[in-house]
């Protein structure tokens, strides 16, 4: 097995000179950057002395751009303009949006295209824009402070962001001028601060709940060596709920209805964090919220009633710390260390229920909010090349499971979830046509059996196969996972040798150019991609229809179909096979279920007839067996 040797490439450099690096937690609600200095890990403050800085974008006509405490102030003001959260829609397409929309105040430009786009007065923004700003300011942070040009960062993401979310994070580093070494998992990040390495062996498990998202991982180490079990977690799912639950429940105190006001609607949500955030001290808050001439609320909220407004939300933590550790064959007595990571977990029935849970108090000493860029800046630090050269090996899993896509719509899985990367695994698959000459390879991730209920990755042909019976080509499909946990995938078919190949690029829409010309052009190319994309499979549809439909007439087409039938049949296949030649998915999809319906009884016959003969040999097997 691959191992992913953190040391390695510092030790082509020169062991004097000391290369600026910093390590990045770009998070959804508040983003650090940390670095090693003489020896000394530390995140990096802004000139006014503050670490945290909000991960909020605010666009204006004029001037362009501000992010972080600056951008905050104006949430309440220019809801619409001031963007946060944004990680949420992270390498997410536009159908993902459907689900999310609701809970982010923002106006999407109404499109077709893959890509989501926020409306801000500064014109149509990606979420890889709005990551770049948060990255750019971290950037000129680092470097006026450490006094020089960085080498390369290490950004940390959630342990459960699939291949888009990752490249889209990359992206935003691109763009933000950034050399990304390396993209770690939160979780591995905080094991890492903790000095884990330096202790007994033994099973970790990392709780992180922040603002938007909530993770569970279950790390092992053995002989200074890192190893994810398991991961497990929810995208949507953090502090911002608890927000939300004391929002609402204000509202309702109030009697309120934000639905058309977004400016209530942020400063209720803004009185509600720091409501929440002062029940982690005090036993019990007074609420005061003014707006307009109007509204006057004045409130008090004690810590047990608060608790129970969030006990589903924790109930549902717990439940995927049982599940993940199941996945890794582990019992909770068995954990040695639980480490508490994210701003959520200062809330102290949260570190209660982990500890009622785990059946022993969690590691804090860190500060929770920090805890993961102080794990990246030292990894950031060994990936410079500053290291002494003896430092830990690091695994990392596979969050998702990979695979293609194989005749009925079915998944192949090649690469399964929870694997250790980097990975390299290759399994062979043949054509189902006499004569075949491509095949087209439909490259998807998640762990659902039905390509439909699995995400697209991509899509790619392998052409000039030496044509031979159906069966007979071994095409040899390899996938490759690198240390990033990005995808390649190629098929190679081994008696005429052709390959072909792909770097699965995100399914957000995006492909193959720069980042600078990719985000001018990014509405374009993400239509023409989503249309293709379908077009395509359409076009994999139609031909295995009209395959199966060629070798059931040339087998029964004179004896079970009367000559009307067969001519309805064939005047379905003629149309299909026009919308074939033309560039209209949704013609083709038509086609195809036009002559599906034709050919119903044809088919139904056929099978009637399989089934009587296996019936037929069924009886006769008994008979001779008797
Ligand atoms: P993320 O990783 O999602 O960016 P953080 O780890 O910075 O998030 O956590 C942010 C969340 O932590 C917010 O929901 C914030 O309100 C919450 N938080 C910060 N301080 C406290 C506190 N003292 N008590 C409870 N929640 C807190
Ligand atoms: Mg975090």
């Amino acid at each position: 097995m691959a191992l992913l040797q953190i040391s390695e490439p510092g030790q082509s450099t020169a062991p004097h000179e000391h290369r600026l690096a910093a390590g990045i937690d770009l998070g959804t609600t508040n983003s650090l950057v940390a670095s090693v200095r003489s020896g000394v890990v530390e995140t990096l403050p802004d000139t006014e002395g503050v670490d945290m800085l909000p991960s909020v974008v605010r666009y204006t006509s004029g001037d362009g751009v501000t992010v972080g405490v600056s951008a905050l102030r104006y949430a309440t003001r220019d809801p619409l303009n001031t963007l946060a959260s944004v990680k949420r829609i992270m390498g997410r397409s536009v159908s993902d949006l459907a689900t999310l929309k609701g809970q982010l105040p923002y106006k999407f430009v109404d499109q077709d295209s893959g890509v989501p786009q926020v409306q801000t007065v500064a014109g149509p923004v990606t979420p890889v824009e709005v990551s770049s700003e948060i990255l750019k300011v971290l950037r000129e942070r680092a470097e006026l402070t450490l006094g020089g040009e960085l080498t390369g960062v290490v950004i940390t993401v959630p342990a459960y962001f699939d291949d888009a979310q990752r490249q889209a994070t990359k992206d935003a580093a691109k763009l933000a001028g950034l050399n990304v070494f390396r993209l770690i998992n939160e979780p591995t990040a905080a094991a890492v601060a903790y000095g884990l390495d330096q202790q007994a062996e033994g099973v970790t498990a990392v709780y992180d709940l922040g603002g938007g998202t909530f993770d569970i991982s279950i790390l092992r180490l053995t002989k200074g060596v890192f190893e994810v079990l398991s991961t497990g977690g929810d995208t949507a799912l953090g502090g911002d709920d608890f927000d939300r639950e004391i929002a609402s429940w204000i509202l309702e105190q109030a009697g309120l209805d934000t639905s058309h006001d977004h400016q209530l609607m942020r400063k209720v949500l803004d009185v509600a964090r720091s409501t929440k955030e002062s029940l982690s001290d005090a036993n019990e808050t007074e609420i005061r919220l003014e707006h307009g001439d109007e509204i006057r609320i004045a409130l008090k909220l004690g810590r047990e009633q608060f608790e129970q407004m969030i006990e589903a939300y924790i109930r549902k933590t717990i439940a995927w710390c049982r599940k993940t550790l199941r996945e890794a064959d582990v019992e909770p007595q068995d954990v040695r260390h639980i480490i508490m990571v994210g701003g959520s977990t200062r809330t102290p029935c949260v570190r209660r229920q982990v500890e009622d849970f785990f059946g022993q108090p969690p590691l804090a000493d860190i500060d929770p909010d920090k805890v993961v860029a102080i794990g990246a800046a030292q990894q950031a630090n060994i990936l410079a090349g500053n290291g002494s050269g003896t430092e830990m090996l690091l695994l990392d899993v596979l969050p998702l499971s990979v695979g293609i896509e194989t005749m009925g719509n079915l998944v192949s899985r090649i690469i399964d979830r929870n694997t250790v990367i980097p990975e390299s695994r290759a399994q062979e698959f043949t054509t189902f046509k006499d004569g075949q000459t491509a095949m087209r390879i439909h490259v998807v991730q998640g762990e659902r059996e039905k390509v439909e209920d699995c995400r697209s990755l991509a899509t790619f042909d392998l052409t000039g196969i030496t044509p031979m019976v159906a069966g007979a080509a071994h095409i040899r499909v390899t996938f490759q996972v690198d240390a990033d946990g990005l995808l390649s995938v190629s098929a190679q078919e081994k008696s005429s040798g052709v390959s072909a190949n792909v770097a699965v690029k995100p399914s957000y829409g995006l492909t193959e150019f720069e980042v600078e010309k990719m985000l001018e052009d990014s509405f374009a190319h993400a239509e023409d991609d989503m249309l293709a994309k379908h077009l395509a499979e359409q076009l994999v549809k139609a031909q295995r229809v009209l395959e199966a439909l060629r070798s059931a007439l040339e087998k029964d087409g004179d004896e079970l179909l009367s000559v009307e039938e067969r001519e309805t049949i064939m005047q379905a296949r003629m149309a299909l096979e026009d919308a074939c030649d033309g560039k209209d998915g949704e013609r083709i999809k038509q086609a195809v279920e036009k002559l599906e319906h034709a050919s119903e009884a044809f088919v139904e016959r056929r099978m009637n007839r399989s089934v009587q003969r296996v019936m037929r040999g069924h009886r006769v097997e008994e008979f001779e067996a008797d």
